[in-house]
């Protein structure tokens, strides 16, 4: 993400002074810190509780003259309203870039998200639907920011054997951990989380390790199936949980398929949720992230604009994610299931 939000400014024309950009005020945090890295001031922007996507009415008041840039979230695998977000983009003159972090195969109106507006990005960092611990990838159509990245590609440093050794230990393992057997382990030494939960405020930009990579490659050609497991996964949840005043499920914006990274909900009763969030945290039950970005301290001093985003504090207090991955077992999804359904009864 840093190194595409870095080659996107120095794609300004010489007289154009934008700087800023926008982000969704509950997003992850490294999204803020590459775009403070790459040298933006960072405008939020509230978001709808019901689909995690911006909320529109705050975004179309947006003072964005001095905006150069906005980005999407697709958080958990549930794509924004990404159409409408184009659209808004592109009248006001701004790129869009289309974060597929953690929504990699899910789409809109049959579009994959990470195609649309300037530029998208696929992460296969810890916690995503394809991982090799580090790297990622970007998607454009626009020429001259392709040439730019495969510039700035082939100047970056490369990892040394030691580093690539680490690397592999690191690789193994996670993928060690991730074996049903243990998956007791990763739950309780919480290891498992969705990204960073911490704001970290250095982004390295490294060559990706062809070890590494290919790893990512790999897992590429099998992700149907590991995509069609978080769906079904994702699917049984919808379908078995009921909406009730204590539980809010959340509604895919329209046309979209979402391929449920996590299967988010919002508990309103803070006692139940602190309750779930401990009994059912051995099942792989977690809140992420614990603030919305205008909480977090570290990057006050690049906030410029109205930064008061009460929805997005609301969803960082009440959201709750529910493991989809692949050694989840069935009956420890039903009984989470009963739990939410007995806990949250109206
Ligand atoms: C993990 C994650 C990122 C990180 O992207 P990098 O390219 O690894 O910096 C960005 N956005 C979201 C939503 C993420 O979950």
């Amino acid at each position: 993400m840093a190194s595409l939000l870095g080659c996107l400014l120095q794609l300004r024309e010489k007289n154009d002074h934008r700087n800023e950009i926008v982000l969704p005020a509950y997003t992850c945090y490294s999204v803020a810190s590459s775009a403070i890295n790459a040298g933006y001031k960072i405008r939020l922007c509230d978001i709808d509780p019901k689909t995690l996507s911006y909320d529109m009415v705050s975004l179309r008041n947006m003072d964005t003259d001095r905006v150069f840039a906005m980005v999407s979230a697709n958080l958990y695998g549930f794509p924004n309203d990404l159409p409408v977000l184009e659209h808004f983009a592109s009248e006001r003159n701004i790129h869009l870039i289309d974060d597929a972090a953690q929504a990699l195969c899910a789409r809109v109106g049959g579009r994959f998200v990470g195609t649309f507006g300037s530029a998208g990005i696929l992460s296969f960092d810890k916690g995503k639907n394809i991982t090799s611990l580090q790297g990622g990838m970007i998607i454009t159509g626009d020429e001259r920011l392709f040439d730019q990245l495969r510039e700035v590609e082939s100047s970056l440093p490369e990892l040394d054997a030691k580093g690539q050794v680490k690397e592999f230990i690191k690789v193994f393992i996670y993928y060690f951990f991730l074996h049903p057997v243990l998956y007791q382990i990763p739950a309780n030494i919480s290891f498992s989380g969705l990204g960073e939960t911490r704001y970290e405020d250095r982004v390295l930009i490294q060559k990706y390790p062809p070890m590494l990579s290919s790893l990512a490659k790999d897992q590429l050609n099998r992700v149907e199936t590991v995509t069609n497991s978080r769906i079904r996964a994702g699917k049984y949840y919808e379908e078995s949980l009921d909406q009730t005043d204590k539980l809010a499920k959340i509604t895919p914006v329209p046309d979209s398929e979402p391929v449920y990274l996590r299967y988010p909900i919002l508990i309103k009763d803070e006692h139940v949720r602190s309750r779930l969030l401990q009994e059912q945290r051995v099942l792989g039950v977690s809140a992420s992230y614990p603030k919305s970005l205008n909480q977090l301290s570290e990057i006050q001093a690049y906030l410029v604009g109205d930064a008061a985003c009460p929805v997005a504090d609301q969803v960082a207090a009440q959201i709750v994610t529910l493991p989809t991955h692949a050694y989840v077992r069935t009956q420890d999804q039903q009984s989470v299931v009963d739990a939410l359904n007995k806990y949250c009864r109206n």
